[in-house]
């Protein structure tokens, strides 16, 4: 099982480097879904306890509830499509809310992005989060 790095501070992991670190879409003899009594699905098995602890904040990998799981392709993504549309409607400055953002960690890897993409434009894009 290859170990998933350490979140830094500028770096996020990549969606295949999650998927490899908690054999994600993959099946084995050991993982076994089942439906609990509360109609909640869950399994016992090494690789979903893990995932499980992952997701709620409770792994030496990440130590914050994720209600969504970041990724640099997903964070990436994001800020390629505010540049676009700042670029399509012309605007010289963007700023996006990211409303519930609990930690911040989407806006401050959002920034990071739109200020190495956005340096050597005259557009100001800034995410906050509320
Ligand atoms: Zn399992």
């Amino acid at each position: 099982m290859k170990a998933l790095p350490e979140e830094e501070e500028d770096r996020l992991p990549s969606f295949r480097e999650i998927v490899q670190r908690f054999s994600l879409f993959s099946t084995s003899a050991t993982c076994n879904p089942q439906i609990g009594p509360g109609g909640s699905l869950g399994c016992r098995c090494q690789n979903c306890t893990e995932w499980y602890a992952f997701v709620k904040g409770c792994s030496p990998f990440c130590k914050e509830v994720q209600y969504e799981v970041l990724t640099e392709e997903h964070v990436h993504g994001l800020a390629n499509y505010l540049l676009s549309q700042a670029a399509e409607y012309r605007l010289p400055v963007m700023k996006v809310l990211e409303v519930g953002a609990g930690s911040g960690r989407l806006s401050y890897h959002l920034n990071r992005l739109l200020n190495q993409s956005s340096r050597d434009s005259k557009r100001q894009i800034m995410a906050r989060e509320v």
